[in-house]
């Protein structure tokens, strides 16, 4: 029989393993579950099989190092583990290659990071056309370039982060159209400058792409994606302030593929699934759960670490983890010097909190870009809902992302909102002028993630079904 676990740790991100290991030290029994195959998360994602000879960058070198103490700290690792339900107290329900697993323990760590956040522009839907994070898990995972030529747009650093890899990997980066004008990045600088090194990182990147001869075009957006059957061009054109397009000219772009995002949202379907209380912060991203000092949410027991808890960046997610199973110590009752060293990883996590904060404001759209969304581009991709039906829903009456979902089920596809809901909840904004606590979140329901029937039913031969004897006549 195996011992009763201490504390669950969902997502072996940089958040999710520091939490882990830091739980370890201090004398915890740990499960860490993770989809992924091997743990690091985003930015420390292992490469695929057909990649480990390449030559490793700085982000693999960290992300070996973090496995190998994961391996050695007597953990419990499950990976390839897909959580898909959860209950409270804690159950953490998943389904993995061998099969349906579940965990349970007193208290749960919840580091899922961060998912995109896209607007949807006129062609987003062609093949070609990906997401700018999900890009960097091409070049890093697979070392494969999104296209011969790429445009790179939307908002952030990941712009910068992004175009430099791929002209790094020997591509070509036709333009990268940022939407937010040059001056706001400026107006960060005071919040950067807790964190010089990374700054230095961010002049690193920009300076490749200067030396690549990279057009970089700030204060604009794409108007358009053309093609047939994949990406053909990319009209690009001027927005103001409030990342409206204005009259300004537009030019075309030749280009075979675009990476298009606006940032990252906290991923909040688990601790929404769990109960806890959240709070619309635009500045972290949007909806977070509600966390007191030591990370606990309102659900007592559960804590949430990383850019789940709102999108701070890599730096500060490992430290945002130690806290918690800080956190998770206290409340067993652990004794010994915990307030010291929740007091002492406090200081660095704000911080490292402090810079990555800046970045994901910088990145965040203002109401107004949902002007860049036509009225027949297509915003549930589930469902295929155009602006036009999300919009004539809206004027009907629709004035809360539930009472979307149910007059014309967007939200309600594979996604389960994670891709539309944003944009959703941005078009009942503009039309309405409702607040987004107003509007609301989309409601977390399991699966969690698309699973097959049999996860959730069992697994059963037919012959074995018990079929009443029939009535006598
Ligand atoms: C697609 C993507 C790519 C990014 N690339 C970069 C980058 O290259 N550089 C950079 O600085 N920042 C990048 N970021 C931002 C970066 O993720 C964070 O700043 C940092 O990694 C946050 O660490 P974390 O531990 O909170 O989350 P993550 O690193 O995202 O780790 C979360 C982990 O939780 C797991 N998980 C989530 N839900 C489930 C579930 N239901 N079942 C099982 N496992 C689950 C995931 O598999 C993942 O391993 C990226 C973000 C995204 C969304």
């Amino acid at each position: 029989m195996t011992a009763p676990l201490d504390l669950i740790v969902l997502g072996a991100g940089p958040a999710g393993a520091a939490a882990a290991l830091k739980a370890r030290a201090l004398g915890l029994s740990v499960a860490l579950i993770d989809e992924a195959p091997e743990p690091g998360g985003q930015v420390y994602r292992a490469p695929s099989a057909g990649l480990v000879g390449a030559p490793a960058e700085a982000d693999r070198v960290k992300g070996d190092e973090l496995r190998a103490r994961l391996k050695a700290s007597g953990a419990s690792l499950h990976l390839n583990q897909r959580v898909w339900s959860l209950t409270a107290g804690f159950s953490v329900i998943a389904i993995g290659p061998d099969g349906p697993l579940t965990l349970e323990a007193p208290n749960l760590i919840v580091a899922p990071g961060a998912v995109e956040r896209p607007i949807p522009v006129s062609g987003w839907t062609l093949p070609g056309v990906i997401g700018l994070a999900g890009a960097t898990v091409l070049l890093k995972s697979h070392g494969v370039l999104p296209g011969r030529r790429v445009v790179v747009a939307g908002s952030g650093p990941l712009l910068l982060l992004v175009a430099s890899k791929i002209v790094a990997a020997g591509g070509e980066v036709a333009a990268v159209v940022d939407a937010a004008p040059r001056a706001s990045w400026f107006g960060r600088l005071g919040a950067m400058a807790a964190r010089p090194d990374l700054m230095a990182k961010g002049g690193r990147w920009l300076l490749q792409l200067l030396k690549a001869r990279v057009p970089l075009h700030s204060g604009a957006a794409i108007r358009a994606i053309h093609g047939r059957d994949g990406v053909a061009s990319v009209e690009i054109g001027p927005v103001d302030a409030h990342w409206r397009p204005t009259p300004g000219p537009a030019r075309a772009i030749e280009a075979d593929a675009v990476c298009l995002g606006f940032g990252l949202l906290p991923s909040t379907e688990i601790t929404r699934l769990l109960g806890a209380r959240h709070r619309y912060e635009p500045e972290l991203g949007g909806w977070l759960p509600e966390v007191g000092a030591s990370l606990e949410t309102s659900v007592p027991g559960l804590f949430v670490a990383g850019d789940g808890g709102g999108v701070r960046g890599a730096d500060a997610a490992p430290l945002s983890g130690e806290l918690a199973a800080i956190g998770v110590a206290r409340r067993l009752g652990h004794s010994g010097d915990l307030e010291q060293q929740a007091i002492a990883v406090t200081a660095r996590w704000r911080r490292s909190a402090r810079f990555g904060a800046a970045m994901s404001a910088l990145a965040m759209p203002p109401p107004g870009a949902v002007a860049m969304i036509g009225a027949q581009t297509t915003v549930c991709r589930c469902e295929g809902l155009t602006r036009a039906t999300l919009d004539t829903a809206i004027a009907a009456g629709a004035w809360t992302l539930a009472d979307l979902k149910a007059a014309t089920r967007c939200g309600m596809g594979p996604c389960g909102g994670r891709v539309c809901g944003e944009a959703a909840a941005m078009l009942i904004e503009a039309a309405t002028g409702l607040s987004r606590e107003a509007i609301g979140q989309p409601s977390a329901r399991p699966p969690l993630r698309p699973v097959p029937l049999a996860a959730i039913a069992g697994d059963f031969a037919y012959d074995d079904l018990p079929i009443p004897a029939p009535a006598p006549l």
